[in-house]
């Protein structure tokens, strides 16, 4: 450690001091002489804390806390709870200091929310499971005060902005987070300048390289485009200016790590990017005239330069679900140049830049109220709950959920909902209520009738179909994508599943008792491994749903009777013919199941055999496959979840033959798949494109029909294997418009 001399010491004294004076003075205007009273108690308290530490840089350590609590009053906006308590923010994570001592020194409120800090604090440290551990714990504190959240963006935002004095891998994995979680969240809470700078920030670490030379030619940029943006400027404050509307206009140009998500998405260099810079025009204006203000803007504008109606987006009839309003408009400027124009008010235009905290100064209490943000924490809550989630599945689907965007659709009564982009008709129907999802079968959309499946697009008007009875089918699963329609869809299957699988008991226990016999370990394993189950509550299941033939399931425990009994000559009998001849049960059981019984290898015995597959499954090789020896039929093979498979083991059981694909690739197979989706021009096209275009399979034979604007087609193609036939369904399965794929 380095000696400082006493002068040194007292210079920075000075320093420390002149940066708690500047923290003062970015708070004066919003705090009372009580409030810095408590203020300057909180710096003092940390100040003695910290006294020894110093940060990476050299510097005490106190000039972190006193930049967070700047971030907070001044980025954010956020009033003197707040300040006190990222001034304190590291305390009880570094110092000897606990949560009582705060409680004590500085009340409850303080106490809480350094608790929370202290609880996500230090964290991103080790494994990536525990970042996301710690993400998701941060996220619960979000319903206790939201304030925890705020304050830790800050500190994560100071961290970011003295990144430099870190060793290069520390910097890569701080500023990899930063990207992954937090500037998501800050987006989300609409915190938009401090999400841009997280992100530049990230850049700026992560690909230092692109980060330098998107930020050399941005400035070149903004030198070269001076002239041309007050120049376009000067042609629209004219016609405001004539009005008794109060505004000022900006020159607003894109953010490099927006620039470079651009590049990166359409792929194409700087120079094609057009809107590197947009117009924002700030109203000021009552609460009751913001909107007519901003539509008067709008049409003034217009008259001066052409909208591109394609471009429109209006987020002041409906924000956005972070809260975020404006006006947005493309016009074309002089030289024949695309230009957007942003309109909105003063209140917009806060809110828009420091996020739900600038709400406190545009209402009389204290509380966040607003609607929008009580749905979005409404929904990090469904998450929250979901308790079969890992850590790192919550992230991703907290990401995918939260922070992609949103479609805004309709009910029948023109009332609006959001849903995140991708969201289904399902998803919709368990959105207005678990009975209306569960009993959901289909919908009309502006009057057209679509599949549970259908995507919802922006303005749809949707009407849900019922059924009478409650019916989740598993499929559902597939068709759903918020986390709120999973589970309930789960929670329906499980109880369907349970009450199907108590009525396959009382059926095994009705045959059973009847003879005499009773569940019992050793034969209840007999009989899974016999159906190839994995446990006692699926087989009843099975039973229950009738996919098992209650025949063999008598037979098999009245082998189990006569075994108790010793009486395991006589053969079991189905009417005159003789089922089955078993020596013992064992033999039984191997006679189907066993592994000493010769092989039947498909594709290398095929000449001296006489076979053929059977038409109902049409197994290729990758499928279970079984054989029956068939009265002058021959062999006929089957997939063995074949119900025709299941129906014929019972009737022949001496004449199974054990079968087997051998490994030669050169011989192919029919196989069908049934498409359904979106009935539209070139579908057939695509479709044949994948087939044999890019999978190069060949194909049979084609049936269309078309009904309601639904596609449903059955194609029949040649394979070699399950896993080739897969891979094509998965193909399909992404053409747009294609609704389901699936064998047939
Ligand atoms: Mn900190």
């Amino acid at each position: 450690m380095v000696q400082l001399t006493t002068a040194q010491l007292q210079i920075e004294r000075k320093e420390i001091l002149a940066a708690y004076r500047g923290l003062i003075k970015s708070c004066q205007d919003h705090t009372s002489p009580e409030d810095r009273k408590l203020i300057r108690k909180a710096f003092e308290y940390s100040q003695e804390m910290h006294k020894d530490a110093r940060r990476k840089s050299g510097e005490p350590y106190i000039f972190h806390p006193i930049a967070v609590a700047k971030i907070v009053t001044r980025e954010i906006g956020l009033g003197t709870t707040s300040i006190i308590c990222a001034l304190l923010h590291d305390v009880v994570e570094d110092t000897f200091a606990e949560v009582e001592d705060i409680r004590r020194e500085f009340g409850n409120t303080v106490a809480e929310i350094i608790e929370g800090l202290t609880k996500i604090s230090g964290v991103f440290d080790h494994k990536s499971s525990q970042q996301a551990e710690n993400f998701r714990k941060m996220l619960l504190t979000l319903s206790d005060d939201i304030r925890v959240v705020l304050i830790k963006l800050a500190d994560r935002l100071h961290n970011m902005r003295t990144l430099e004095h870190m060793k290069k891998e520390k910097q890569l994995k701080i500023a990899s987070e930063t990207h992954y979680l937090y500037a998501p969240l800050a987006h989300r809470l609409g915190l938009y300048n401090i999400k841009t700078e997280l992100e530049d920030l990230s850049l700026k670490y992560t690909d230092p390289k692109v980060f330098k030379e998107i930020t050399q030619k941005l400035a070149r940029y903004k030198d070269d485009s001076k002239s041309y943006i007050s120049n376009f400027i000067k042609i629209i404050k004219e016609p405001l200016q004539a009005t008794d509307l109060n505004f000022e206009i900006k020159g607003r140009f894109k953010s490099v790590s927006s620039i470079y998500k651009k590049m990166n998405k359409q792929d194409i260099p700087f120079e094609q990017i057009y809107d590197l810079f947009a117009i924002r025009i700030i109203l000021n204006s009552t609460p009751e005239n913001e909107k007519a203000d901003c539509w008067r803007t709008y049409s003034l504008i217009t008259e001066k330069y052409k909208p591109n109606m394609e471009r429109m987006r209006d987020w002041i009839t409906i924000p956005k679900t972070n809260g975020y309003e404006s006006l947005h408009i493309t016009v074309m400027g002089p030289k024949g140049r695309w230009v957007e124009v942003q309109i909105r008010t003063q209140r917009m235009d806060d809110q828009a830049e420091k996020g739900y905290a600038a709400h406190w100064k545009y209402k009389d209490g204290k509380e966040f109220n607003d609607k929008a943000f009580e749905v979005w924490l409404g929904r990090i809550h469904e998450l929250l709950e979901n308790p079969q989630l890992s850590a790192l599945e919550f992230v991703d689907e907290f990401k995918s959920n939260l922070f992609s965007d949103e479609v805004y659709v309709f009910t029948p009564k023109g009332d609006l909902k959001n849903l995140p982009i991708k969201s289904t008709v399902l998803d919709f129907a368990y959105e207005i209520h678990t009975r209306v999802g569960n009993s959901c079968i289909g919908a009309k959309i502006n009057g057209k009738l679509v599949p549970l499946s259908y995507e919802l697009k922006n303005g749809d008007q949707i009407e849900i179909i019922t059924s009478r009875k409650e019916e989740v089918k598993e499929e559902w699963v597939n068709f759903a994508q918020t986390s709120k329609a999973l589970n309930k869809i789960k929670d329906a299957l499980r109880e369907q599943k349970k009450i199907i699988a108590t009525k396959g008991k009382a059926l095994f226990d009705w045959k059973a008792t009847s003879l005499g016999i009773h569940e019992d370990h050793e034969f209840m394993n007999v009989i899974l491994s016999y159906f190839k189950i994995r446990n006692v509550f699926e087989f009843y299941y099975q039973l229950g749903a009738h996919r098992l033939d209650i025949k063999k399931i008598q037979d098999l425990i009245q082998l189990r009777k006569d075994q108790i009994e010793n009486k395991t000559k006589s053969p079991i009998k189905e009417g005159t013919r003789t089922v089955i001849d078993p020596k013992s049960f064992e033999a039984f059981i191997r006679k189907e199941r066993g592994v000493d019984t010769d092989m039947l290898l498909i594709g290398e015995d095929m000449e001296r055999i006489d076979y053929h597959f059977a038409p109902c499954c049409q197994p290729i090789p990758g499928d279970e496959i079984v054989g029956f020896i068939m009265p002058k039929k021959g062999i006929e093979i089957h997939q063995t979840h074949c119900k025709e498979a299941e129906k014929l083991m019972s009737h022949f059981g001496p004449s199974i033959v054990k079968t087997k694909w051998t490994e030669d690739a050169n011989i192919t197979f029919l196989a069908g798949i049934k498409i359904i989706g979106e009935d539209r021009i070139g579908m057939m096209n695509n479709l044949i494109k994948v087939i044999s275009g890019m999978m190069k399979i060949n194909i049979r034979s084609i049936t269309i029909d078309t009904e309601d604007g639904i596609y449903e087609g059955v194609f029949k193609v040649f394979v070699h294997h399950t896993d080739q036939l897969n891979k094509l369904i998965d193909l399909l399965k992404k053409v747009s418009g294609v609704f389901s794929v699936t064998r047939v």
